[in-house]
């Protein structure tokens, strides 16, 4: 392991060792660093649902939309849309739920404690909001009041601009973090645990889809960074399995 991913590791507050033997890496208290099992694609008529066109908006448009939506009852409440940010070329796509209050005021998705983490994160695997390789949004453009999670009225009436998002990056993989934002990208109703370690996949170009904990999660669970570590680990071997 090179020295600056070590260094990002340990600001994570990840304890990483080095077996002598074997060079290889391992993560202090982390669960085994196997590959995950293939997943079966979705099945066709899963894919056709969700087989919609976004409308055609190039970046401009799409944001200008985004900061004039008035598609749901979240527009009344927030301060302004938070389209997103990084590169519009990006390799990975992370997804998350929704803007919290610090990013409602500043227009920038995962900013705070939480947003700091995610980019140690980020920069474990190689990426950057600023410097490339990633895209960084979330399911809901607005902040729903007090935190709350998305009624699905709320991610319906958001959907088509994650879709023309997605479809203007074509990222090679996606990263949902935290329950909610993997719960609603995929349209699936498990817990955190049985969505984690396995390959979905999302929309139309099927888009593989790896799901981790949100990074506000592992500052209240600091236990649970080594696994975040194995989930970046995956996504850093399909990303590189497709260079
Ligand atoms: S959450 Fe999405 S659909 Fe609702 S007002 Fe904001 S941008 Fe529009």
């Amino acid at each position: 392991m090179d020295k600056r991913r070590l260094e990002y590791l340990q600001r994570m507050g990840i304890d990483v060792w080095v077996p002598r033997e074997t060079g290889a890496e391992a993560a202090v208290a982390s669960q085994p660093a196997a590959e995950a099992p293939a997943t079966a694609a979705p099945s066709p008529a899963a894919s056709a649902e969700r087989d919609e066109a976004a409308p055609d908006w190039d970046w401009p448009a799409l944001e200008a939309a985004i900061r004039a939506c008035t598609a749901c009852r979240l527009h009344e409440s927030r301060t302004q849309g938070v389209v997103g940010v990084g590169d519009h070329a990006a390799r990975l796509m992370v997804i998350g739920e929704a803007p919290g209050a610090e990013e409602d005021r500043r227009g920038e998705p995962f900013v705070g404690r939480a947003g700091q983490l995610l980019d140690e994160m980020l920069r474990a695997i190689g990426l950057s909001r600023r410097d490339g390789g990633v895209y960084i949004t979330n399911i809901l453009k607005s902040r729903p009041p007090d935190n709350r999670d998305p009624l699905a009225d709320e991610v319906a009436a958001c959907e088509p601009y994650l879709r023309r998002q997605l479809q203007l990056i074509q990222p090679q993989v996606i990263l949902a973090v935290g329950r909610v934002a993997a719960q609603n990208l995929l349209k699936k109703e498990q817990p955190l645990g049985k969505l984690r370690g396995r390959w979905h996949f999302y929309g139309p170009d099927e888009t593989p889809v790896w799901v981790t904990y949100h990074p506000a999660y592992l500052l209240r669970s600091p236990g649970d960074k080594a696994k975040a570590w194995q989930d970046l680990k995956q996504v850093r071997n399909r990303l590189a399995s497709v260079s």
